[in-house]
């Protein structure tokens, strides 16, 4: 969600910036924009509605200067349009501002402080370049001091990156829950979201802290308190390789990301076992989990839906209750808590914003906690006592494929070192290096079922409105992935629901051709599950079966190999991946970056 990128003290500056947007773009965004300058009020600001590409093409010729910031905006105020891009200038165009978050009190400050100014857009972006305009004009106060004195004010959250019209040299940058780094390069620096939007210039980063302020310039770095302490802080070395960001012989990311799925298994399985088959997870995480007596699994979007299809195995293998939570809803509404909590964030990115709210809390409250993540020195990672990674490589269509699998399999690889630990039979019997590389073989051989799924696609999506995923058990909480996948890309509205609950009211919806999609992949609900498809196929739905061999029938569509029953969520979840994939192709629509969506959301 949204990206920020800055140079300053680079003669490629302009270069340097789009190539940084356009490794951001998987991010997600609506607009863009950079600013580029050449010398005191020397300078270019472009903005696009659109693709990074539409604002080259608007861009057209070189434009060249040695520093500049640049932005691609996922709207939370004010319409996708040029005016409301960033960068934002102030009404006396001495300063231009890009800005990811949103400014709580962007109303009181207008009203307090900018009565007078008239503003181009509706963002609360613009309110911030003013005041900060408003502060040095009516107050004397220097840049750098009427920035920190606008930090004071604003509440909500915000990176920004500040330049000053009259001096090229020196890039203002603060933040505040939202996302920011700084990349040093050789007698130049940078700022960006994330690593990957300077790796190829350089694979050093410093980390920047909430209400941290930081001047950059060419060849010096300051880090402020935001009372103006000064802090020293080392660089850290980012582990990404320019060749993860690519694509490959294939069409789009997440066809690449759904292939990548099996080495992933396998990459988990070398960095979390022993030769000897042993799970090898941090001595201090199962401490922490041992001597808690409930776990928190707090995550959003598809991962919550990966903690769902862990719950049941983690508690099977380890005796320990699993309650797994919308952060969003959790942040504001926190349950009464068991007497030795402990909780567990899931989050791709590191990033998202109704995570970290209660991540926050729970550091408040004094309590340790695990973040299962695939972005290593992310937010969330920095901030829990302990972090997981899913060593999944860089995941970039933002519909997530491979970081869910990555989740169910680092799920299960923990649980069943805190089952081993526990002494619990059935953690003991399990064999997990060998169930899960005969996983990671399924998920390959369903891949390669791939022209068959798109031929069902087409039979079954092409012209439909909505559509239902129905399982029971884990398959249930795969439909709730697999529905989720549906409606990111395809814009289908599609729903997961537990197979028995249909009946219960929402199955006045179905007419003559809904697709209902069954997944089947255990055998004691089998014959539940085709119970409640034959319950729709009599209103005249389209169905479509996804089973595993064991329990396939002759008519059944897509047939997927078995996998040990603790595992089944790893798999079942591939077809649907394809389903959507290709639901998506079919009508035209951009797979990677689909429309409103943010890879990674770091708004609340
Ligand atoms: N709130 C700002 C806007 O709507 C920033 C959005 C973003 O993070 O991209 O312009």
């Amino acid at each position: 969600m949204c990206g920020i990128v800055g140079v300053v003290g680079n003669k490629n500056t302009t270069d340097i910036l789009l190539q940084g947007l356009e490794k951001l773009e998987y991010r997600g965004y609506d607009s863009a924009g950079i600013y580029v300058t050449s010398g005191v009020n020397r300078f270019k600001l472009i903005k696009a509605v659109g693709r990074i590409s539409d604002l080259r093409a608007k861009i057209g010729i070189d434009i060249s200067g040695s520093a500049g910031i640049g932005h691609t905006r996922w709207a939370t105020h004010g319409k996708p349009t040029v005016d409301n891009a960033h960068p934002h200038l102030s009404q006396s165009g001495r300063f231009v501002l890009v800005h990811n978050g949103v400014i709580e009190n962007f109303v009181a400050l207008r009203e307090k402080y900018l009565a007078d100014v008239k503003l181009a857009g509706e963002t609360d972006t613009e309110i911030a370049v003013n005041l900060i305009a408003k502060l040095v004009e009516r107050d004397n106060l220097s840049t750098q001091e009427a920035f920190q004195k606008a930090l004071s004010l604003i509440s909500g959250s915000f990176a920004f990156a500040l330049m000053d019209t009259t001096d090229m040299g020196t890039i203002y940058v603060a933040k505040r829950k939202s996302p920011l780094l700084i990349g040093l390069g050789e007698d130049y620096n940078m700022v960006c979201s994330d690593a990957m939007a300077m790796i190829r210039e350089t694979n050093q980063f410093l980390e920047i802290h909430d209400d941290e302020m930081v001047i950059l310039r060419k060849d010096e770095l300051k880090i402020l308190t935001i009372t103006g302490a000064e802090v020293v802080r080392k660089p850290f070395t980012a582990e990404l390789d320019l060749s993860d960001i690519g694509k490959g012989t294939f069409p789009f990311y997440m066809l690449k990301e759904i292939n990548d799925q099996p080495t992933v298994i396998r990459t988990l399985l070398q960095k979390y076992t022993n030769g000897t088959g042993e799970m090898m997870i941090d001595e201090a995480i199962l401490a922490d989990i041992l001597a808690s007596d409930q776990l928190y699994v707090v995550a959003a979007g598809t991962s919550e839906n990966a903690g769902w299809a862990s719950k049941q195995t983690f508690e099977q293998l380890t005796g320990i209750p699993v309650s797994v939570h919308t952060a969003s809803e959790f942040a504001y509404n926190f349950p009464i808590l068991s007497k030795k909590p402990f909780f567990i964030y899931l989050t791709q990115s590191g990033e998202t914003a109704d995570l970290r709210q209660v991540l926050v809390e729970t550091n408040r409250l004094g309590l340790n906690a695990l973040t299962i993540t695939n972005v290593p020195g992310s937010t969330l990672s920095r901030e829990a006592a302990h972090t997981l990674l899913l060593h999944a490589g860089p995941e970039i269509a933002v519909a997530s494929t491979k970081a869910y699998t990555a989740q169910v399999a680092m799920m299960l690889i923990l649980a069943k070192a805190i089952g081993v630990k526990l002494s619990n039979p059935q953690a003991v019997t399990l064999d997990l290096v060998r169930e899960l590389g005969i996983a990671a073989t399924a998920i390959a051989a369903i891949v390669d079922m791939k022209e068959v799924i798109d031929d069902l696609t087409y039979q079954y999506t092409e012209d439909t409105r909505n559509c239902f995923y129905i399982g029971r058990g884990s398959d249930y909480h795969v439909a709730k992935e697999a529905s989720l996948k549906m409606k990111e890309i395809s814009y289908i509205q599609c729903e997961g629901f537990a197979a028995g609950e249909l009946k219960h009211g929402t199955i006045a919806l179905i007419e003559e051709g809904t697709p209902v999609i069954a997944l089947i992949s255990d055998l004691r609900l089998a014959p539940h599950t085709r119970g409640n498809l034959m319950e729709v196929y009599s209103r005249g739905a389209n169905t479509l079966v996804i089973a595993t061999e064991a329990c396939a029938i002759d008519e059944d569509e897509i047939v997927i190999p078995n996998v040990h029953p603790l595992l089944t969520p790893l798999v079942t979840v591939i077809p649907t991946q394809l389903l959507a994939y290709y639901a998506s192709l079919h009508r035209g629509l951009d797979v990677d970056k689909p429309r409103n969506l943010a890879k990674s959301v770091t708004v609340e």
